[in-house]
């Protein structure tokens, strides 16, 4: 690892983990609730009526997210993103974001599926949060709603991301999930869509997060595909990265009406680079987003640990990182008890 941002290391950060990588990006699951249910991520079958939800009491409160904020933002995270669940159907998130606004240096940012937005944009803003991407998997009704399995109509998504620009957010993103026989037909519609708009429509290849969406790797539509179907409807011509490792891929169009970006998480595997820790809706630290196994700072932080036992605990288990699951796919980890990305945060 000679990149000069690699070796650029916080006073207080942890030493490097075992494949050399810092921390530097901190994911927040603030609820594992969600108003979709997406066949991808929470599909009916298991997140039905009787499904066991975090009761109130075992989720991180605002305070203590802060406070693990501010200490992982000593620690080198640089960048920080509220994700679920669905983040903004936890109540009051403006008062959270207010908090972790104030945090130095740190760049704050939130992913959504868009349906609160219309309502919560301002507040949002007005609280701080400068950066958010809005999830969004086709433009038409019938396509969408079989997707979000809740009968959720794509245009109080569009009034969202409208609602969002008009306060001030730009440039917002765009998360579209491609699965094949699902929403591969939506690809060049929303390519088209959004190109123009200073919105940048990111494709994210579907992956066998958690054990319970059935994922086959036939069901993947790759993220060069992709590249090809639009590129031949609209040529595009690839960009930098904007910083060493960042996930998507930057496309731009040839005739300069934008760019887009593909995420191939599961055909580029990008561990090589990953920086990124994810704290779950419950307090528990995880170090990759296909783990099975978390580390618990709420009792930590619940057990009048101080800061700097906190952040102790989060060298010692920094140091002994090694994951790199999409470098290692195979059907027997596809098939091994992951954690729920609803839980561990998308
Ligand atoms: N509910 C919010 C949303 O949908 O934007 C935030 C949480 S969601 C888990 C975060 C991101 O993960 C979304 O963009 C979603 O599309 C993506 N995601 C969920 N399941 C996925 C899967 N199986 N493969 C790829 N991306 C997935
Ligand atoms: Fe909810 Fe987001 Fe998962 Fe869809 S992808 S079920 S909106 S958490
Ligand atoms: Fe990072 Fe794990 Fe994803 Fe690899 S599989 S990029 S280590 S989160």
């Amino acid at each position: 690892m000679n990149d000069p941002v690699f070796l650029a290391v916080k006073h207080d950060a942890p030493p490097p983990d075992r494949r050399g990588r810092p921390l530097r990006d901190l994911r927040i699951s603030v609820t594992d609730r969600c108003n979709f249910r997406c066949t991808y991520c929470m599909p009916k079958e298991v997140y039905g009526n009787d499904h066991q939800f975090l009761e109130h009491k075992e989720l991180l409160s605002f305070e203590e997210i802060a406070r693990l904020a501010r200490i992982f933002a000593r620690k080198g995270a640089e960048k920080i993103r509220l994700t679920g669940g669905e983040p903004l159907v936890r109540r009051n998130l403006e008062s959270l974001v207010e908090m972790l606004a104030q945090i130095p240096n740190v760049d704050l940012a939130l992913t959504t599926n868009g349906t609160l937005l219309k309502k919560k944009a301002r507040a949002l803003w007005d609280a701080g949060l400068k950066r958010i991407t809005v999830s969004l998997d086709a433009l038409d009704d019938a396509t969408f709603m079989k997707m979000n399995d809740v009968d959720f109509p794509v245009a109080r998504v569009l009034d969202g991301i409208a609602e969002a620009a008009a306060v001030g957010f730009n440039p917002i993103k765009i998360n579209m999930v491609v699965k094949r026989g699902a929403n591969d037909n939506c690809i060049l519609p929303m390519a088209r869509h959004f190109r123009g708009s200073g919105q940048i429509l990111r494709f994210i290849e579907y992956m066998d997060v958690g054990h319970t969406n059935g994922w086959r790797m036939e069901d993947v539509v790759t993220a060069r595909q992709i590249v090809d179907m639009i590129s031949a409807d609209a040529p595009l011509a690839q960009a930098d990265p904007n910083y060493r490792g960042e996930v998507a891929e930057r496309w731009r169009y040839r005739d300069g009406s934008g760019e887009i970006g593909v995420v191939a998480s599961v055909t580029q595997a990008f561990c090589r680079d990953c920086t990124r820790a994810r704290l779950s809706t419950d307090g528990k630290l995880y170090t990759c987003l296909f783990a099975t196994r978390g580390h618990d700072l709420k009792a930590l932080l619940r057990g009048g640990a101080s800061d700097h036992e906190i952040s102790d605990r989060i060298d010692a288990i920094w140091r002994q990182r090694e994951d790199r699951y999409s470098e290692i796919r195979t059907a027997n980890t596809v098939a091994a008890q992951k954690i729920e990305m609803s839980y561990i945060g998308g």
